[in-house]
């Protein structure tokens, strides 16, 4: 068994679509970013890289690369997931945790977990989705921006000889 964690942050920024774990959320303001700026999946995605210790997302999708710009953090996190099976991994489950002022995520948490279970190809109770707030404090608190942590445990098919 290896665990592994990831965290994300990114600024607000006024038009930018709010995509979270693939979803789409109603929402003035979204995450800027070179991708689509998807902070969960973003954390999730170097869970899983720390897990199998497979390097990280900035060396892996690097945002100065113009190929990458614009693209999806679901075909990102797929790619990842990917490369781990090829190392032996597999996922026992993820648990992510969004921090985030507004809007309210309670409504779109099953869609959120539905969506991580498609992307990986895993079942939907192996993934946990959980969204909370800063109560008005820091960058998170005031909205100036969105975190994410995430954490995964895969289980390694092959020896390490
Ligand atoms: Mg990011």
């Amino acid at each position: 068994m290896r665990i592994g964690h990831g965290y994300d942050a990114h600024r607000l920024a006024p038009g930018r679509d709010m995509i979270l774990c693939g979803v789409k959320i109603p929402c003035e303001s979204g995450p800027d970013g070179h991708s689509d700026a998807d902070a969960p999946l973003h954390a999730l995605t170097d869970a899983i890289l720390g897990a199998a210790a497979l390097g990280d997302i900035g060396k892996l999708f690097p945002d100065t690369d113009e190929a990458l710009r614009g693209i999806s953090s679901r075909a990102i996190l797929a790619e990842t997931y990917a490369s781990a099976r090829g190392a032996g991994y597999e996922l026992v489950n993820a648990d992510i945790t969004i921090v985030l002022q507004e809007p309210k995520l309670s409504g779109y948490i099953e869609a959120m977990r539905r969506s991580v279970a498609e992307a990986l190809g895993c079942d939907i109770r192996q993934i946990s989705v959980k969204a909370k707030t800063e109560e008005r404090m820091g960058f998170t608190g005031t909205g100036e921006g969105i975190a994410s942590h995430a954490v995964v445990l895969l289980e390694n098919r092959r020896d390490y000889a």
